[in-house]
């Protein structure tokens, strides 16, 4: 562990938000092993404080709660929270700033704004606390102590490279060489020290990607399930191991039990996958000792609801609805994600944080190129989010040349956001292509119901 303070080294002394954080931990290190009766206790208790300020301070809510019949003041039970209907993605999206209140406690921080919708195709922007995130990073610690082995080796990411990087930054990374820096950064490097971290862009093919990670020889790679495929099938294909791998580590879309297999048959390793969405922070974390996910209860309550909005029972599968528990920067009361989920038996490891055996959805097709390469296809939901006529999107591949973009959208688009839009679409897919734009008023559903954002007409797997 690092110390805060220079020229400290034994023992190691933390202090500000790591020594917080790291505070925390010892609490969630206990709570992780509740019985579920005593978690529920607690999350009440939470719940009834989100309730009572959303009451008071968020006018959308002050209606909404009052007809569920839910008083500012009285006693929270969970039969009258059952009582507050869902809030959809769409209800978000109408909302707007009626769903922020006016006033926030100041000792919540500053406010930031995020967007969301790069997995459901319905894009939503809300406010997010500073406390909100402080919780965030308390469960990115906690997947530290679950599952790093070792934090000395290289750390290669291949993913969208963040806002938060400088200009210069961006343009190295978005080069086959990417941009390396002494030290993994975030959190983890101000309590522990840590190796270099080796960057890359996500839009490069397969065969870029590996190269560089075989220039790196990183302990972990972290990126996306759907770039990690393409990575897999290129090594596979030509026999190429990575050594001194420990695992592989995966953010935003599903893991599938076949991606899984094919990480461990041709790179010998596992894969450690999370929920989260940028609107409720972490959802659920892989267990330490099987490939289900741990719902984090310490930070959002997870409901997962059948189609009369009763909790379906291990083993079955119902829409999931997440609460937040500690962002009153824009309260999300019941919120229908836009995922469905598969609830599992207790956990044999013993925690008493319940148990999703698989989410369901959430996943992304690659995009072929006119040269036959592919690649994650990345849209920028959260430019497109900017645009609040847009409701839903969908992207289609529907030849190596031929993309269809269809909108639903609440009044016809400008002229400048018609170019904002081909903007977008021509900044993420690139040259070759002839993109085609039509609107509607709802896009189509799957048979199961979703709407799947990004989707491609040619074969997603290799010849
Ligand atoms: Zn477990």
């Amino acid at each position: 562990m690092r110390s805060s303070i220079g020229s400290n080294i034994f023992p190691p002394i933390l202090t500000g938000r790591p020594a917080t954080l790291m505070a925390l931990q010892h609490h969630l290190g206990q709570s992780q092993w509740w019985d579920a009766e005593r978690l529920r206790a607690e999350q009440l208790r939470q719940l009834a404080a989100l309730v009572n300020f959303a009451t008071r301070a968020v006018p959308f809510y002050a209606d909404r709660l009052r007809a569920a019949g839910l008083e500012p003041g009285a006693p929270l039970t969970w039969q009258a929270w059952s009582r507050i209907p869902t809030l959809t993605r769409h209800d978000v999206q109408d909302a707007g700033d009626a769903l922020n209140p006016a006033v926030l406690p100041p000792s919540h921080g500053r406010i930031g704004e995020i967007a969301s919708g790069g997995s459901t195709g319905v894009p939503v922007r809300i406010h997010k606390s500073e406390f909100a995130n402080l919780m965030w990073e308390a469960i990115h610690i906690r997947e530290e102590l679950w599952h790093r082995e070792d934090r000395t080796g290289a750390l290669v990411v291949i993913a969208g490279l963040p806002r938060s990087m400088s200009e210069a930054e961006r343009l190295a990374g978005s080069t086959r060489d990417g941009v390396s820096v002494p030290q993994w950064g975030g959190i983890q490097s101000q309590i522990w020290t840590t190796g270099p971290l080796h960057m890359i862009d996500l839009n490069h093919p397969a065969e870029t990607h590996v190269d560089f990670i075989l220039k790196h020889a990183p302990s972990y790679i972290y990126t996306l399930p759907s770039t990690l495929r393409l990575i897999l099938w290129h090594c596979r294909n030509r026999g190429i191991a990575f050594p001194g791998l420990r695992a592989v580590w995966t953010r935003s879309e599903t893991v599938d039990d076949a991606l899984r297999q094919l990480c461990q048959d041709t790179l010998g390793v596992r894969i450690v996958s999370n929920y989260s969405t940028a609107e409720t922070g972490y959802i659920a974390l892989q267990c330490p000792t099987s490939t289900a996910l741990h719902v984090q209860s310490e930070t959002c309550l997870v409901e997962i609801l059948d189609a009369d909005s009763n909790p379906v029972p291990p083993g079955a599968c119902g829409r999931v609805v997440v609460t937040p528990l500690h962002n009153f920067a824009t309260p999300l009361l019941r919120y229908e994600i836009g995922d469905d989920a598969e609830c599992a038996e207790a956990c044999s490891c013993g925690r008493g944080l319940p148990l999703l055996k698989r989410i369901l959805g959430r996943t992304i097709d690659h995009l072929t190129r006119p040269d036959g390469r592919r690649r994650r296809f990345f849209f920028d939901h959260y430019a497109l989010s900017k645009i609040r006529a847009v409701k839903e999107y969908q992207v289609i591949q529907r030849s190596l040349h031929r993309i269809d973009v269809l909108l639903a959208i609440a009044r016809p688009l400008t002229d400048d956001e018609i170019s904002q839009v081909r903007a977008i679409m021509a900044k993420d897919v690139g040259t070759g292509f002839e993109i085609d734009l039509s609107y509607c008023d709802r896009i189509p559903r799957t048979a199961a119901g979703k709407l799947r954002p990004v989707r491609s007409e040619l074969p997603q797997q290799p010849d």
